[in-house]
This record gives C-alpha cells, sequence and structure tokens, in this order.
C-alpha cells in the first residue's frame, strides 16, 4: 500500500504542487506555475535538488496541471497513477459545512460553488483544480482538507459578529478563520516539543507569513482566531490592513466617492505593510528600518503592536497558557520581530531567552528562557504534509 499523495494547492493564477509521503513528509518533487493565462507563464519542477525552470504560456488551470505533469515525465519522478494513494487539494473555504476533510464527488463540488460568495478569490480557483483532477486521475480518490475546517470548534460567542442574528442565519455572515491547515500542524508540534499531551495543551499560535493570523488554542482545538468572514481581519500583513474601524468604508465612499470594489482592492492589496512603508516583504522592511527609515519603522512597530495584543487577548481568552508559538516565514525567521512583540511580558510569564532568539535554525526549537513560565517556541510549518497526512487518513478511513 503507498503513502504518495500529490498535494495541489491553486490560487487565483498559480498552481503549486509538491510529491510527498503523506506518513513521513518526505518529497520527492515540488514545482508551481506562476502567472497562469498571462502572456508568459513561470513553470519550475524541483527534484533532486535541481530546478528545472521555463517560460512559456499555460492558458488555464488544466494547461497548467498537465504542464506539471509533463514535467514529471521528463524531469522525474514518474507517477503511476496506480501508485497514488490520493491526490489532496487545499481548498480555501469550506464555510460551516466541513470540520473535516472529505473525499471530493459531485455533491462536494456543488455545496463548493455554493461557498463562492464567502470566498470569491478563492474558491473558483479550488473548485476548477478540483475538477480538473478529477479529469486527469479518474481512478485516485480526491481529498479536499480546508482552510477554515480546524476553526470550527470555535465557540459561538467566539465567532458570533456583534450585528443583526438574520446577517448570520441568512448570509452566513459569522468568524471563519483561516490559515487551519498549519495550525492543525503547528498545534501537534508544539505539544510534541513541549512533551505534553496535545488534549492537555493550550496555545497562542502566530502564522505570519505574507497573509497572517493568530489563533487560541485549547487541547488542539481552535477556540479564537483572528481572521474572520474572510482574511481581511486581523494582524497588519504584507498587503492587508488587518483589523479597522468598519466605519472607514462608508467614510471612504463619502470623501473620495470610492467604489466597493475600490475599496476592497485599496484594503486586500495595497495595505499592511506595503501601505504604511512601500514595500510588503518583511525582510525588506527589517533592512530598511535598521536603517532608520522612518516609515519602515512605524510600519514594523505597528505590526509587532497588532501581535502583541492579540497575544494578550488570547492569553485571556484561554486562562492558563502553555506556549506562545511562531510560524510562518516572518514567525520563523524574525527573531527581531519576535523580540519586539513579546518584548516586557515577563509579568504575563512570557520570558525570551536573546541568544536563542537569535540562534538560526530551520528546526522546531525553544527560544524561551529556561524560568520562564510560558514556552515560546518557533515551529516550522509544513501545510503540505498536513493537506497530505490528513488525505492519506481520510482515504484510509474509507476503506
Ligand atoms: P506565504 O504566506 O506566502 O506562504 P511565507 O510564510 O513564506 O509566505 O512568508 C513570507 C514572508 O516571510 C515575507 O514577508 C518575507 O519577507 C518573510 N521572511 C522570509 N524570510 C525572512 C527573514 N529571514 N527575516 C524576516 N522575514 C522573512
Amino acid at each position: 500500500m503507498t503513502d504518495r499523495v500529490l498535494v495541489l494547492n491553486l490560487g487565483s493564477s498559480s498552481l503549486k504542487y509538491r510529491l510527498l509521503d503523506g506518513a513521513t513528509g518526505v518529497a520527492e518533487a515540488t514545482g508551481s506555475v506562476e502567472r497562469i493565462g498571462e502572456d508568459s507563464a513561470t513553470l519550475m519542477h524541483s527534484v533532486g535538488g535541481h530546478d528545472h525552470t521555463e517560460e512559456r504560456h499555460v492558458t488555464d488551470f488544466e494547461d497548467a496541471l498537465r504542464s506539471a505533469l509533463d514535467a514529471f515525465d521528463r524531469h522525474g519522478p514518474a507517477i503511476d497513477r496506480d501508485d497514488l494513494a490520493a491526490v489532496g487539494h487545499r481548498v480555501v473555504h469550506g464555510g460551516d459545512l466541513f470540520a473535516e476533510p472529505v473525499v471530493v464527488d459531485d455533491h462536494l463540488l456543488d455545496t463548493v460553488e455554493d461557498l463562492v460568495p464567502l470566498a470569491p478569490l478563492h474558491n473558483p480557483a479550488n473548485l476548477e483544480g478540483l475538477r480538473v483532477a478529477l479529469r486527469l486521475f479518474p481512478d485516485v480518490p480526491q481529498v479536499a482538507v480546508f482552510d477554515t475546517a480546524f476553526h470550527q470548534t470555535m465557540p459561538e460567542h467566539a465567532y458570533t459578529y456583534a450585528v443583526p442574528v438574520a446577517w448570520r442565519e441568512k448570509h452566513r455572515i459569522r468568524r471563519y478563520g483561516f490559515h487551519g491547515t498549519s495550525y492543525a500542524f503547528v498545534s501537534r508540534r508544539a505539544a510534541e516539543l513541549l512533551d505534553r499531551p496535545v488534549e492537555d495543551t493550550n496555545l497562542v499560535v502566530l502564522h505570519l507569513g505574507n497573509g497572517a493570523s493568530a489563533a487560541a488554542v485549547r487541547g488542539g482545538r481552535s477556540v479564537d482566531t483572528s481572521m474572520g468572514l474572510t482574511p481581511l481581519e486581523g494582524l497588519v500583513m504584507g498587503t492587508r490592513s488587518g483589523d479597522l474601524d468598519p466605519a472607514i468604508h462608508g467614510h471612504l465612499h463619502r470623501e473620495l466617492g470610492w467604489s466597493l470594489e475600490e475599496i476592497d482592492r485599496a484594503l486586500y492589496r495595497e495595505s499592511g505593510l506595503l501601505g504604511l512603508a512601500g514595500a510588503n516583504d518583511f525582510r525588506e522592511v527589517t533592512q530598511r528600518r535598521a536603517a532608520g527609515d522612518e516609515a519602515a519603522t512605524l510600519a514594523f512597530d505597528v505590526y509587532a503592536y497588532r501581535v502583541r495584543k492579540y497575544v494578550g487577548a488570547y492569553y485571556a481568552a484561554l486562562g492558563e497558557l502553555h506556549a506562545v508559538v511562531f510560524t510562518g516565514g516572518v514567525g520563523q525567521h524574525s527573531a527581531v520581530l519576535r523580540a519586539a512583540a513579546l518584548d516586557g511580558l515577563s509579568r504575563l510569564g512570557i520570558v525570551l531567552d536573546a541568544e536563542r532568539n537569535e540562534a538560526r535554525s530551520s528546526d522546531a526549537r525553544f527560544v524561551s528562557a529556561d524560568g520562564s513560565a510560558v514556552a515560546v517556541l518557533v515551529v516550522p510549518t509544513d501545510e503540505e504534509w498536513e493537506i497530505a497526512r490528513q488525505a492519506l487518513e481520510v482515504v484510509r478511513g474509507a476503506q
């Protein structure tokens, strides 16, 4: 019996894939197709330490997936379709319908289609990916793993917005949260590192990548998270504002005559670090801050302060806290951000060790001081492995 899983992650104009062993996480090949539908797409296929890159026109998702399969044929490893346990798909929005991964069938496709209004940017691409993969791998089980699923355990008081109750009942307006696959992976790894049973471990997890969010995790289950109906709410991100006064929408409309599309665009694409400092890459912001750039310094301070507020809020939500866990590109690599976000929290029992925090490593590790009542951990996330692991579990469970 094979544990090989092909994981597919389709964005609005990109495909990322990884062929890996769902049980061990060992990857055989990874790749991506960027700028699908534009004049020239970049194809990258990485196998055995070699990157094979080429530019060519890729018309649509079907063409992208066929190009990826073609790269497997040319550069290896061979994907014998009998030797795939599953194809695992990242699906962004499962609404309140999916708390677990599911095997894809026609009914599931219809349901994901019904959820498009909740994720108009992401679900159509995910849906197309599911359809194309069903055509190309008709005999391999396809499993959808939802980014929202992990947060379906949130209590009602955490996911309910204080708006007319009909909004939720008729229009599904509530907090859903995202990055769930990452939280599932990181929470389990953190409990292992702490040497505690997951069921008895309380964590504040900070997933800080291009998109960024925080989650309060009690006993391996999400009890709150900073993203909401959409991935706009919460922390400061590369190009997204995170939390803001909802009345700003009306104000922009009245004062500047902006349409809803223009406002959405500004808050999703032109805000966050980019809006404040003119750069969405955290490395660049940090470098410019170190060189004395005022805009970059303010952007960094706003970012770090927002992280710190969520640590405090989720500590209070959990009551008892065993660890603060950093993950995502910024969380894993930026010692200076971790230090700024947690500075002066010793009265809350959170004490970093400067040397451990600054040491470079790609391993999951402690960065807190020995006497710190609350541990501080850095845990590299691996969403593809988590998708493969969950896909394998579903397929095995169904056999
Ligand atoms: P995505 O959300 O697209 O998966 P990542 O988790 O890879 O993104 O995070 C990307 C972010 O991580 C970028 O802002 C990048 O600047 C930041 N980052 C990566 N390496 C470092 C580093 N060494 N120091 C600071 N920030 C870093």
